[in-house]
């Protein structure tokens, strides 16, 4: 059975880990980038950690798998009737079964200014782009204040608007500035991470008042200039502002109405089994299933739509897809993080040795023993460069 998996994210690599070394698949993973990235971690490579504990090559994954092809190349083209897909210099890779784990894109509603002015962190070379533009604007300033703004109170906004706190002490220390700042973190709904409980919710805001960062809740952005973001009662001064709170699917999908059909936020609407078509699968981000959003529910589809794949070759009946509640673990500034994990709720360095725990378990479940720890490790080293911070 020939397997065509597009996107080396969360999803993609799974599935293409499960399928390896399996005599009856040959498997073609396309990716546009030649590596993986550990979204998990972008806040850290954003605020001075190694970035190698968020890339890590697609080869790494598959060196040993002789029934795997990796190919970066972006797909551009799909023709399900020939059941091909292309991509640029019109590569063709037929399949018998396809498996889409695109991911998402950073959505900005239409708010003015946010595209031109605003940081994302969504991809590494973002994460980096911001951590530069921290570095030059706390110290280029000629200013005795700066505001540094960070809009969505969603996991990553508050991962990083903590982060984000230590981070600029850090620079200002080594630096010997005396720059004031502020960090703002901005929030369209009345609480921060809104579909979580209540109490959960309530620790972590604590948190990140106690830490100093400043939230503004029922506070939706109007539009960004190149200096100042506008809000319904008033603006902030900020060359930084970073811009967390938005995604959409991968526009792939739209652009073959007859084939996706398109639910909330532009997610593909799916059947038990994931799939769109027969042998056409979608899952991690780009489906609309319940906990869609998450790392572990494209890891979990990816094991789902395998498994069926192996029991289909077996002349076995697929099983329907059941989604499954993932773990909330979310960092709240350096060792301190708040797990929900059912009904269990952990706060403090206890929640941030269990968070550290997961990430070390999904290196270990994606790569081989040395690799893994080289790439958890990693999360631990300060990699700066400016060779003044380093120190
Ligand atoms: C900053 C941030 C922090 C996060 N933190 C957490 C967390 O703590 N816990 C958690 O569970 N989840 C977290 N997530 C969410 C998690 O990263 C996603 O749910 C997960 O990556 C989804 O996996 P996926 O396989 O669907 O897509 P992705 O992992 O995004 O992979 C998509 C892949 O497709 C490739 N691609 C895209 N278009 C094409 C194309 N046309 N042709 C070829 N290749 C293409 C991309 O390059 C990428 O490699 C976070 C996300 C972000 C952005």
């Amino acid at each position: 059975m020939r397997v065509v998996i597009v996107g080396g994210g969360f999803g993609g690599v799974r599935a293409a880990l499960n399928l390896a070394n399996l005599p009856n698949f040959d498997v073609v993973l396309v990716s546009k980038q030649p590596y993986f990235e550990y979204h998990s971690a972008l806040y850290r490579s954003a605020t001075g950690r190694s970035p190698l504990e968020v890339a890590i090559s697609l080869t790494d994954f598959f060196a040993k798998d002789n029934n795997i092809t990796v190919v970066q190349d972006e797909i551009i083209h799909f023709d399900p009737q020939k059941k091909l897909v292309a991509g640029f210099a019109q590569a063709v890779y037929h399949y018998d079964v396809l498996i889409l784990a695109v991911g998402v894109v950073t959505q900005y509603f239409g708010i003015k200014g946010l595209a031109d002015f605003s940081h994302s962190v969504n991809t590494l070379k973002e994460a980096l782009s911001l951590k530069s533009a921290l570095h030059k604007d706390l110290l280029s300033s000629h200013h005795s204040e700066r505001n540094y703004v960070v809009i969505g109170g969603g996991a990553t906004g508050v991962e990083l608007s903590t982060e984000l706190v230590g981070y600029l002490k850090h620079i200002r220390r080594r630096h010997n500035v005396k720059t004031k700042f502020n960090v703002d973190l901005i929030e369209a709904s009345p609480r921060l991470l809104s579909s979580l409980p209540t109490d959960f919710t309530d620790k972590i805001e604590q948190r990140v008042k106690r830490l100093g960062v400043r939230a503004h809740l029922n506070t939706g952005v109007k539009s960004e200039t190149v200096d100042e973001i506008e809000l319904p009662r008033g603006e902030i001064k900020s060359h930084t502002v970073m811009w967390t709170a938005g995604v959409t699917n991968n526009p792939l999908f739209a652009k073959y109405p007859k084939v996706f059909q398109l639910g909330k936020g532009g997610k593909v609407i799916v059947d038990q089994y994931l799939e769109t078509q027969p042998g056409i699968y979608v899952l991690g981000d780009s489906a609309a299933t319940e906990y869609s959003g998450m790392a572990q529910t494209a890891v979990y589809d990816a094991n789902f739509v395998t498994s069926n794949l192996k029991r289909t070759l077996n002349h076995q009946s697929r099983l329907s897809y059941q989604p499954k509640k993932p773990i909330y673990a979310i960092p709240t500034g350096p060792h301190w993080a708040a797990v929900l994990w059912g009904n269990v709720k952990i706060y403090g360095y206890a929640g941030w040795v269990l968070r550290r725990l997961a990430d070390l378990r999904l290196y270990l479940s994606f790569l081989p023993l040395a690799k893994a720890l080289t790439a958890w490790r990693a999360g631990f080293i300060i990699e700066e460069t400016c060779s003044i911070c380093k120190k």
